[in-house]
């Protein structure tokens, strides 16, 4: 079985995860595409389908990213653990939401301060 215990936290995940399986990255994509949705939304705090498919709520670098999926109208949370998303909603670690978590962390996650950050934070 393998264990990341030792793994160090790394931003450069292209390529060196080569065992990974990758038949199931449409969902990621799809929370990708979700991503770039909400970035360029004008709505950024709207919780409505129409305007966003998945609204980040709260982002804490490298521990959790709290997610609000529209089509679900459900909070999602996604628990990150040593570097790795996971979905506590889908109870999953490549779902849609997961890659919405990972476009977040890439892009907010640089300050490495491990401090929470409302969503009023982040885009104001
Ligand atoms: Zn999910």
């Amino acid at each position: 079985m393998p264990d990341n215990s030792d793994s160090e936290e790394s931003d450069d995940n292209s390529g060196s995860d080569s065992q990974h399986k990758f038949n199931k990255c449409e969902t990621l994509d799809e929370g990708i595409f979700a991503f770039m949705h909400w970035l360029n939304s004008e709505n950024k705090k709207s919780l409505s389908p129409d305007d966003n498919p998945i609204v980040l709520l709260k982002f804490v670098n490298d521990e959790c990213t709290i997610l609000y999926d529209t089509n679900l109208k459900t909070e999602v949370d996604i628990e990150i653990n040593k570097g790795v998303p996971y979905c506590k909603y889908c109870k999953q670690d490549d779902c849609s939401h997961v890659g919405f978590a990972i476009e977040a962390e890439q892009l907010f996650g640089h300050s490495r301060s491990g401090k929470e950050e409302t969503i009023e934070d982040i885009i104001l």
